[in-house]
């Protein structure tokens, strides 16, 4: 099939709600992308962060290979499935020692994460009134405190946590329950708490909202104050989870830890799978009945995870994380004394924004022409996700695309 005969598949049968470039994409490995027409891309942006060990990392695909010769798919009622047991503790054993919940994608895993907020409070108001510690039902904490700029997802319940209008236009009433304020200002968090709020959520590094890296005390400060108020601290590591940071998880870098996270993206090594980790006496209230989901945890996206914690352990990941987040940040550096339209560099890992001085959706045209793939979000900051194990060679070669684009522009 043509690129052409493609276009006018989706032309006709697929719905437009993508602004797509006219590639097909037809294989990818490591670092690198080939489309139907045979071109070949540098992708410091594989899969929105999902190929997050590189597209087709030899260990994900023969972890699935072997799982699919196996079992691919049981229910969670009746069944156990070793994999999912398995890759839980991978994921607990390197947080916080919580539980988990297993589903399909971030906005799935933050829509947990926001029901178990309420289960939670909701169990110790009725408790409550059970032991006779209150005579009356107390003001149930329901309230879901969240940032500007932030992105949780796409579903009612996480596009009305998603602070940005843009995202919400025709799509009123939205859901009660959530209050947004500024990223990075934890005094305003302390003054909009108040006996009706359940948890406070936020993104370690915006990511969406133009890799947004807060200040020093953020997180701390937002612990604190979450310990005080008697509320829950919910971080959405989607984006910056699975190593992307440099740590396993984004928290890590600031000392704190959240009493629930959401995970995807590249838990699954390019497989959609999600997660919500819970402290156990949190996670608790998530009894038989409350929460579920058909395809969560299946036997082959769990087996993918394994294999990608497993290749990120072996391999030595996250330490190539943070050398390649520093090595882009020191040639941007340098380009932005050279060109003079990047306002600022930022980020950690492999999760780098460049703020440029214009709008940089023609920059992401023009290297994509040149056979570099980045993203540009929040209409001026270009971003990369690049793939934990992209070589020094590899990002010096798209380093090299980029400035040659950014000085001619
Ligand atoms: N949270 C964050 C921080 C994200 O970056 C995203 C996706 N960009 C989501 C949630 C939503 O994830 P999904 O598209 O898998 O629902």
């Amino acid at each position: 099939m043509t690129t052409q005969d493609t276009l006018k598949l989706f032309e006709r049968y697929v719905i437009g709600n993508y602004a797509r470039s006219p590639i097909v994409a037809v294989r990818g490995e490591g670092s690198w992308l080939w489309d139907a027409e045979g071109k070949r891309y540098l992708d410091l942006f594989p899969g929105w962060g999902v190929n997050g060990i590189g597209h087709c990392h030899p260990r994900v695909v023969a972890a699935i290979r072997a799982q699919a010769g196996r079992l691919l798919h049981v229910a969670n009622v009746p069944f156990y499935i070793e994999e999912q047991g398995r890759l839980a503790q991978l994921i607990s054993e390197r947080s916080f020692g919580g539980q988990v919940f297993f589903c399909n994608s971030g906005a799935e895993a933050n829509e947990a994460a926001i029901k178990l907020a309420r289960r939670y409070f909701a169990d110790k108001a009725a408790e409550a009134l059970r032991s006779g510690a209150e005579a009356k039902l107390p003001p149930l904490r329901h309230k879901v405190i969240t940032t500007f700029n932030s992105f949780h997802g796409r579903t009612l319940t996480t596009v009305s946590a998603t602070a940005q209008p843009k995202y919400h236009a025709g799509f009123y009433p939205l859901q009660p329950g959530f209050v947004h304020v500024p990223y990075d200002d934890p005094d305003v968090v302390a003054k909009v708490i108040d006996g009706e709020t359940a948890a406070v959520m936020v993104e370690p590094v915006q990511g969406e909202g133009g890799v947004n890296v807060p200040s020093p005390d953020y997180l701390p400060r937002l612990r604190r104050i979450c310990d005080d108020a008697g509320i829950l601290l919910i971080l959405d590591e989607v984006q910056t989870g699975v190593g992307r940071t440099g740590k396993w998880f984004g928290y890590q870098n600031w000392g704190v830890t959240p009493d629930i996270m959401s995970l995807a993206k590249a838990l699954g090594g390019g497989l959609a799978i999600g997660a919500m980790v819970a402290r156990p006496e949190i996670a608790k209230s998530l009894v038989p009945g409350t929460h579920a989901s058909t395809f969560g945890g299946n036997p082959i996206a769990c087996a993918a995870g394994i294999a990608t914690f497993e290749a990120i352990e072996q391999e030595g990941l996250l330490e190539n994380a943070r050398s390649i987040g520093e090595r882009i940040k020191a040639r941007m550096a340098a380009a932005a004394k050279k060109t003079g339209i990047i306002r600022q560099v930022r980020g950690i890992g492999c999760m780098i924004g460049v703020e440029l001085a214009t709008p940089g959706a023609d920059v992401v045209k023009r290297c994509m022409a040149q056979g570099l793939l980045i993203n540009c979000t929040h209409d001026v900051v270009l971003r990369m996700l690049p793939s934990m194990a992209a070589t020094p060679a590899e990002i010096d070669e798209g380093m090299d695309i980029l400035e040659r684009v950014l000085t001619t522009t």
